[in-house]
């Protein structure tokens, strides 16, 4: 676990399909601190955190990710969870055979390394009273991992998961997508207890409603595939009153979402030499 590192983000370009998606993106998130990162919909947040978790369907174009002193696009996606990354989804998946028991155990298990194994009455303990401090039937532990569980059920597992696997580097898709307000104000206590010096979050988010329980010490927009405005919390307090128009215009953007590819812009290797 790389405690108390800094996440450095330079210059980051990244496709999907050959489409690109992030267009320069450039971040530092030092520990302790909480970043959020908002934006209009799809302006490549879920792309930044699928990228910085190893998504192996994004392609890294150009531009560096350092956690530390460790390159994080040369880490498969097992190495960048032991060194304490942790990505809460926007949309978890459901694993059917596997419980959500069974699930934390063995992730806690790897994190630890084999001569380092929890118990099983410490992890059985510790599942439930996080469970309970998150007001979850602990019930839950013996579902399937997420399998049949409400779009607020899975949110609050993530937060599970994030409490259970205590990382250094918390990144949190939407998290409050789905959640009604006492659900909302749960989750919030989870990550606000677990805010530390040691441990840095990257907050994604649409609405500002979270960050009235987790204050952000920095607020980010992202437009285009890139951070093109950032400040303190005050930024989310005015995204919130005016909307997003007012950046656009400062920034002299039309269009907030990834851009289409031009028409004309067909690779050079489909162009016929000229005369045939
Ligand atoms: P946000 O999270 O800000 O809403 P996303 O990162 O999800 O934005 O999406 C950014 C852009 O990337 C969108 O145009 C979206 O259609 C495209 N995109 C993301 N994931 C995929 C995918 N798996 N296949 C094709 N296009 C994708
Ligand atoms: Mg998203």
């Amino acid at each position: 676990m790389k405690q108390g590192a800094t996440l450095s983000i330079r210059g980051l370009h990244a496709s999907i399909d050959s489409k690109p998606i992030l267009q320069g993106l450039t971040l530092d998130v030092h520990a302790g601190e909480v970043h959020a990162i908002m934006g209009p919909n799809g302006t490549g947040k879920s792309t930044l955190a699928s990228v910085l978790m190893g998504h192996p369907r994004y392609e890294v174009t150009s531009g560096t990710i350092q956690y530390g002193d460790e390159d994080v696009l040369e880490m498969a996606v097992d190495e960048r969870a032991r060194a304490g990354i942790f990505l809460a989804m926007q949309y978890p998946s459901e694993i059917t055979g596997v419980t959500n028991a069974d699930f934390l155990r063995s992730a806690i298990n790897t994190q630890r390394g084999p001569d380092n194994e929890i118990s099983l009455i410490k992890f059985v303990r510790k599942m439930e009273k996080t469970m309970q401090s998150l007001e979850m039937d602990t019930a839950f532990m013996h579902r399937y991992l997420n399998e049949g569980f409400s779009g607020g059920e899975k949110k609050r597992n993530e937060i599970l998961q994030m409490m259970m696997l205590e990382p250094s580097l918390v990144i949190l898709d939407e998290i409050d997508s789905g959640l009604d307000i006492d659900a909302l104000k749960v989750a919030a206590a989870g990550v606000n207890a677990m805010r530390s010096p040691d441990r840095s979050f990257v907050i994604i988010t649409h609405y500002q409603r979270l960050l009235n329980y987790v204050r952000p010490d920095f607020v980010h927009v992202m437009m285009q595939g890139r951070i093109v405005k950032s400040g303190g919390a005050e930024l989310a307090e005015r995204l919130e009153a005016e909307g997003y128009d007012w950046v656009k215009h400062e920034c002299g953007i039309v269009d907030v979402a990834i851009e289409e590819e031009p028409q004309w812009a067909v690779p050079m290797q489909t162009v016929s030499p000229r005369g045939t």
